[in-house]
């Protein structure tokens, strides 16, 4: 072996790989399945095949802005065309927004993005990507933000900061009395990015309205997916909504054509099917509090999961866990030496997975709030 003398930028060198959920391997006469990456186990509501199997253009180009797909969203959400960004996935849109605004200085001094801790995990591989300073604050023991320490870490560096909610991976979902108060200590020049990829899940009392948000502050930008919801995480396709002074830059720094017109045709599609997509969303929104009702009777303490996902601090366990699923045939996302993300699946799996959580040798774990 040669040794190359290609270098990445130190920023590229040094950044953490993305690990992608793992299917789950196959037991003996166990239907496998995948309760790692957060998908929709019921799939895009039935338009969505039609939508696809009319599109006749794949020798073409799609359109430059997927006009189609953002005047649909327009309607949908009562919001101006021209405040809608789409990209790659939400992955993509907020790609987007971090390359336009954080970077490093020509002083060579580096922006600094802020986020709470754990949560997405490709939230460090996009900033770190844009040559930007990321700076980690860590979530409450509850798994929620820590709002006031977020507020707290804004420096006059600070021109990002990313909120999760529901956060992946540990659950709970922010208000929007939280979020109004957290908005009036942020600088009016700091881009607030909302990732609600898992908006359509949540059911509190006071769930955080971004569009209105959005409305009333120009420094707030909304992320949402296709991936999740509505099912087609394989399609690639997401946006940000956000005022004129934010998105008129954003266009510059997207993928020319990141939206494929069979990933438009299917996400207008299943847009106008959204009651179907809300009625699926519902059945999995059932088979969450079925879960966590049985797993709290079994003695498991879990964070308010408004996701389609729920968190397990198992904390030195999580790997022992994870491994003891993988016998059950279920892949499961563990974060090693702090918990385990499951995602909610097909009736079969979750019954598993309750059993698991039943007869685990490492017995209920009632550690995160104490
Ligand atoms: C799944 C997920 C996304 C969506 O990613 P896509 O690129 O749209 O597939 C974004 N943010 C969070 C927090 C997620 O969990």
């Amino acid at each position: 072996m040669t040794s190359s003398t290609i270098q990445p930028r130190e920023a590229v060198s040094s950044l953490p790989v993305y690990v992608a959920g793992k299917p789950a391997a196959s037991a003996e006469g166990l239907t496998p399945f995948k309760l790692s990456s957060n998908e929709n186990p019921l799939g895009p509501v039935p338009a969505v095949a039609g939508a696809i199997a009319e599109v006749d253009t794949l020798h073409r180009y799609p359109n430059p802005g997927a006009e189609l797909l953002r005047a649909e969203l327009a309607q949908h959400l009562q919001v101006p065309m021209e405040d809608i960004v789409t990209g790659t996935g939400s992955l993509g849109a907020l790609t987007q927004i971090i390359n336009t605004f954080a970077g490093t200085g020509a002083d060579g001094v580096q922006d600094e993005v802020l986020y709470p801790w754990r949560s997405f995990e490709a939230y460090p591989i996009v900033v770190r990507t844009a040559g930007a300073k990321d700076v980690q604050v860590p979530l409450a023991a509850d798994g929620r933000h820590d709002l006031d320490a977020m507020a707290a870490a804004i420096s006059a560096r600070t021109r990002i900061v990313l909120l999760c909610t529901p956060n992946n991976p540990t659950g709970p979902a922010l208000t929007q009395a939280e979020v109004e108060d957290f908005l009036a200590k942020v600088p009016q020049d700091v881009v607030v990015v909302v990732d609600e990829a898992y908006q359509e899940f949540m059911r509190i009392n006071d769930p955080v309205d971004t569009l209105a948000l959005y409305r009333q502050h120009p420094n707030v930008a909304v992320l949402r997916t296709f991936s999740k919801a509505h099912g087609l995480a394989a399609l690639r396709v997401g946006y940000s909504v956000a005022a004129q002074p934010i998105t008129e830059h954003l266009r510059k720094t997207a993928v020319p054509f990141g939206v494929s017109a069979v990933a438009e045709a299917a996400a207008i599609a299943s847009l106008r099917h959204m009651d179907e997509v809300l009625g699926r969303v519902e059945r999995i929104v059932e088979e969450r509090q079925r879960v966590i009702a049985a797993l709290a009777e079994a003695g498991w303490t879990v964070p308010e999961a408004q996701g389609n996902f729920l968190w397990l601090a198992l904390g030195d366990q999580a790997l022992d866990f994870a491994q003891a699923a993988g016998v059950q045939a279920l892949a499961v996302r563990a974060f090693v030496g702090e918990g385990v993300r499951v995602t909610i699946g097909e009736p079969e799996a979750n019954d598993r997975f309750i059993e698991l959580c039943r007869t685990y040798s490492g017995g209920p774990m009632t550690a995160l709030t104490e």
